[in-house]
């Protein structure tokens, strides 16, 4: 039988929202299943949100998340955590992948990860509208091993792994059967909201493997960039809330 994807993604509602809601799910419907969205907005489920869930045509849960928000400058760490007690609680089995509402991805990388045993990375695209090139991040390769790690961010270089949030997937067996892992503890893994900006996901990932050895690069050698992390600033972008247009445009 072929291995359940549990995607997890954090979202809120934007101008843009609708737009990466749609790209993404459009592309997880593509997906051979069984594949799980778990989409986990803070405090409520927005209508905004549950609307084009239900119009997708694929497998999902909307989560909610309502831990009071402190200062987080880690956007999505509670509704990521929210995810993952969700999974362990149901003890969901699958490849668990973090998956932003708006990042790209290609159809390999999903049928990639349905190949992992324990935890699988690869290096991901960095596109900021301010950089005049993409910057890769993740690991370096031989063949399916992993022998080192490329980053350009000089202030991350205290970071054990260097892999970002979309550049890993695991197996949630991990989560609630950490036994079968020969996990050292089985302590809660969560992320945290007091990491420091950029430490959120090596501090996960040392949680569920001991080291490199553990770890399966994917595709084989790492030769191909199988998704991209974006950096759009549209933050402020008015919009018709849920697109929806409560009287007629005015006509010129
Ligand atoms: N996100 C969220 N609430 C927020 C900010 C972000 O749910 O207040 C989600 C967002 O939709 C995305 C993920 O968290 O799926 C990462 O956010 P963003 O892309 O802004 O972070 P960056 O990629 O810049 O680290």
């Amino acid at each position: 039988a072929r291995k359940q994807l549990i995607v997890v993604t954090p979202t809120y509602n934007r101008a843009l929202q609708a737009f990466y809601l749609n790209r993404l799910g459009q592309l997880l419907r593509l997906v051979p299943p069984p594949l799980l969205w778990i989409v986990v907005e803070m405090n409520a489920a927005s209508t905004e949100t549950a609307d084009i869930l239900r119009g997708m045509g694929i497998m999902y849960r909307h989560l909610v998340c309502t831990k009071n928000l402190t200062d987080i400058k880690d956007r999505g760490v509670h509704q990521r955590n929210r995810a993952l007690e969700h999974i362990e609680h149901h003890k969901l089995d699958g490849i668990v992948y973090f998956a932003d509402d708006d990042n790209v991805y290609s159809l390999q990388l999903f049928e990639s990860i349905r190949e992992i045993s324990r935890f699988g990375t690869w290096p991901v695209a960095m596109l900021a509208q301010s950089k005049n090139k993409a910057t890769l991040e993740g690991p370096v390769c031989n063949g399916s091993q992993v022998i080192g790690w490329h980053t350009n961010e000089k202030s991350k270089r205290l970071r054990r792994f260097h892999v970002d949030m979309s550049g890993f997937a695991f197996n949630s067996t991990i989560l609630w059967d950490p036994k079968r892992w020969k996990k050292p503890t089985s302590a809660l893994i969560r992320q945290l909201d007091t990491i420091k900006e950029g430490f959120q996901e090596t501090t996960f990932i040392e949680q569920l493997v001991e080291d490199e050895s553990q770890m399966e690069a994917i595709p084989f050698g790492c030769s191909k960039i199988m998704n991209w992390h974006l950096h759009l600033e549209a933050h402020e972008l008015g919009y018709p809330r849920g697109w929806l247009l409560q009287k007629n445009m005015d006509a010129v």
